[in-house]
């Protein structure tokens, strides 16, 4: 670490509120999976900006769409049409199947706030004033602003912050007893992530998706399910929906839409698509043309690669390398996710410490807690790099002992 770093670190800590432990590297340059600090070392990166930078770092695709409409607009409000918006609501509906409409906002807690609105305004015209329940699960993430924040099944990111919205009960995840028995003739909506993310990386099972849709179809009961982390093809389908075959009447998107820049989504489709009207909800910048201009050529990226096909496959690799590396070792105990949204769960608690001494080694690699390791690595990974993780993690793992 350099005296630029040193400088750097202690004037940000000088000047920031308090809410982030930032890890030691000061990165100035990317390039598809690989990282540069201001030393101009190169580390691989298995996190992609918490899997946001799907397409890789500086993708020269979206770097030209939005340097073109940044010349030529950049912002008129959602009072007007605009260049691009229509055409992203479009492509986004033909990714999930059709019949989708949509509404753009800059950030995944935001989708999530649209969402609850959405659906509470939808029950309460359907069931009268007192259906405004929303059942979601234990340990889920669903963002850091009230609504979202009540949504969130986590007590350690609550507690400080009571009271929060009412309206909100939190079921063990694959328990479908629990959540037949949670949704009452007061719930407007089931909302779930078919991969837990923030939590540690837990996804739902197959069954337990298919009786949440059976469950929200008999009793008239929206199912929204929060894609912000694992849509966007990182599961291998554009939508992880779509690899359950279990569809939504609401979806959340966000991390990976414009591949870096803030962007997000509320999709509805059916009778939900209906319940807004003019006035309901806004969002002074969603949906602005340079963000929808990257937004598109992001989706079209992520489509001519066939980065779906390629998660679904390096993200088994990555699977079966680190259970190798965990029967081999006693390290790790188990391994979870779907496609490249990877937990590893570790013999000891020392998460932090290991993501720290990749980090050292030129890994960036997630921590959930003390026991998890998270990936969530550029959709571009491939084998040689998947090699060099789990070269890195013997050598690390090995010096822990
Ligand atoms: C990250 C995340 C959010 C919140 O997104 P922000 O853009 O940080 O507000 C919501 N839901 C899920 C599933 C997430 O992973």
């Amino acid at each position: 670490m350099g005296e630029r770093f040193h400088t750097h670190a202690a004037l940000d800590a000088a000047c920031h509120l308090s809410t982030y432990a930032r890890k030691p590297a000061l990165f100035v340059r990317g390039d598809g999976m690989r990282l540069y600090d201001d030393d101009g070392r190169e580390y691989l990166d298995f996190l992609a900006g918490i899997g946001v930078v799907n397409l890789g770092h500086a993708h020269p695709v979206v770097a030209e769409a939005v340097a073109a409409q940044m010349h030529r607009l950049v912002h008129v409000s959602n009072l007007y049409y605009v260049e691009h918006r229509a055409e992203l609501a479009e492509r986004l509906s033909a990714l999930a199947g059709g019949g989708w409409k949509a509404f753009f906002c800059n950030s995944g807690t935001e989708a999530v706030e649209g969402a609850i609105k959405l659906v509470r305004k939808w029950g309460k015209a359907r069931r009268g004033p007192s259906c405004f329940g929303i059942v979601a699960a234990e340990r889920s993430f669903h963002g850091r602003t009230f609504g979202a924040l009540s949504a969130t099944g986590q007590a350690s990111k609550q507690d400080a912050f009571a009271p929060l919205l009412p309206g909100f009960t939190h079921v063990a995840l694959n328990d479908i007893d629990a959540l037949e028995a949670a949704v009452t003739a007061e719930t407007c909506a089931v909302l779930l992530e078919p991969v837990q993310g923030e939590g540690g990386v837990y996804p739902c099972n197959p069954d337990y998706l298919a009786a949440a849709r059976r469950i929200c179809d008999e009793r008239d009961v929206l199912l929204i399910f929060d894609e912000v982390q694992c849509g966007l093809f990182r599961t291998g389908t554009a939508f992880a929906w779509q690899g359950y075959g279990v569809r939504p009447d609401v979806m959340t998107l966000a991390k990976a839409l414009a591949n870096g820049l803030p962007a997000g989504a509320l999709l509805a489709s059916g009778t939900a698509a209906e319940a807004f009207a003019p006035g309901d909800h806004g969002s002074t910048f969603g949906g602005g043309p340079v963000i929808a201009a990257a937004a598109l050529a992001t989706l079209g990226a992520l489509e001519s690669e066939a980065l779906g096909k390629n998660a679904a496959r390096i993200g088994e690799v990555l699977q079966a390398s680190l259970r190798a590396f965990g029967t081999r070792t006693g390290r790790i105990v188990e391994v979870r996710g779907r496609g490249l949204m990877v937990g590893a769960e570790l013999a000891e608690s020392n998460a932090q410490q290991i993501a720290a001494a990749l980090l050292e080694h030129g890994i960036v690699a997630g921590a959930v807690g003390e026991r998890i390791l998270r990936f969530l690595p550029p959709l571009v990974a491939g084998e040689a790099e998947v090699s060099r993780l789990t070269d890195t993690l013997d050598a690390v793992l090995g010096a822990a002992s």
